[in-house]
């Protein structure tokens, strides 16, 4: 998944972290000395489960470019995708978002839903091993256009320049810098208010945005896990919120009369944690009427709804994504 910009500066500090953060996040936390600005490094623990987390996803989406074809029900697609995650060992960090065309990110399937794969499609993939994320992505032309072919070519190419760049401490906005002129160079725009992001353990979204542009954030980048995830389009470069998504995040218990919304609510505390989830998820294990209980715990605010987001010039949005490790001395791209 994806981070939306809502303006302002984009750098630590702009996630939204959403409930008290009661599990270990993967770090170490270093002493500080007065005058510095706390820094933590990575645990060997947390390397191990990122990693393992990222070959997971690496398999996930080498089986998911193998089932993908024309016509396809998504939500086959989906449930194969997630399935297979679970097959090998990790659990759905969010779920899959098969988003298509002009919806640049955040569409997965509902429990009834009967599109198919079509077009420029992004497939948008979450694995996680006890809360360390990989976050991958690909897009597949389905209707043999050039255009289509050529986006997606852009989007791999300015991903791959983005990985040569980051290193640690190099100032954030050079890896926007790197991904726009690559994009820019090729005759497409990238979508600037949307970005990549620091993966924390449990939190897909937190800390560090990785732009897609030159954003002026000269912040450098520390120890840690970031996903980078460029997109291209022949459209404004500029994504706004549309439908809601049926893709929901858990925000903190709230008082819930209904007996089956209260269920729901300590199913999706125990089991999602701070992870993002759908509705077609919790349909499966409570039945239709989940739907009615999920309404219910939105209208309290125990979960927030992501939308589904829409490129405003109708362009068409193509998205490459790999998760890294960046180390003192190292950078190791979890998924590839
Ligand atoms: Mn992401
Ligand atoms: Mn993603």
């Amino acid at each position: 998944m994806t981070e939306k910009q809502y303006g302002g500066a984009t750098g630590r500090g702009s996630g939204k972290v959403v409930i008290d953060n009661h599990s270990p996040r993967g770090f170490i936390s270093k002493s500080k000395k007065s005058n510095e600005v706390e820094k933590s490094e990575l645990s060997s623990e947390a390397i191990a489960g990122f990693k393992k987390a990222g070959q997971i996803a690496k398999k996930v989406r080498e089986f998911a470019k193998e089932i993908i074809k024309p016509e396809a029900k998504l939500l086959d697609i989906a449930e194969k995708i997630e399935s297979k995650i679970i097959e090998l060992g990790g659990k759905p960090a969010f779920p899959v978002n098969l988003s298509i065309n002009e919806i640049a990110a955040h569409y997965t399937p509902g429990h009834n839903d009967i599109n198919v794969a079509n077009g420029l499609l992004k497939v948008d993939i979450g694995v996680h091993v006890d809360g360390y994320i990989a976050d991958t992505a690909f897009s597949v032309d389905l209707e043999g256009n050039e255009e289509n072919k050529k986006l997606i070519e852009v989007a791999d190419k300015a991903l791959e320049k983005a990985i040569e760049t980051i290193k640690f401490e190099i100032p954030i906005n050079e890896i926007g810098k790197a991904i726009s002129e690559v994009i820019v160079s090729s005759g497409f725009s990238p979508i600037r208010n949307l970005t990549g992001h620091e993966v924390n353990r449990w939190f897909l979204h937190s800390g560090f945005t990785v732009p897609n542009y030159d954003n002026g954030n000269t912040t450098p980048v520390e120890e840690g896990g970031y996903a980078i995830e460029p997109f291209t389009t022949t459209g404004q470069g500029v994504v706004y919120e549309s439908k809601p998504s049926e893709i929901f995040i858990f925000q903190g218990r709230t008082g819930v009369r209904d007996n089956l919304a209260k269920e729901i609510m300590n199913y999706i505390e125990v089991e999602y944690k701070t992870l993002p989830f759908c509705s077609r998820w919790l349909v499966k294990k409570f039945g239709q009427r989940a739907i009615l209980a999920l309404s219910m715990l939105k209208q309290m605010g125990a979960i927030n709804e992501f939308s589904q987001l829409l490129e405003k010039g109708k362009g068409k949005v193509a998205q490459a994504e790999h998760t890294v490790l960046v180390s003192k001395d190292k950078v190791e791209v979890t998924t590839l």
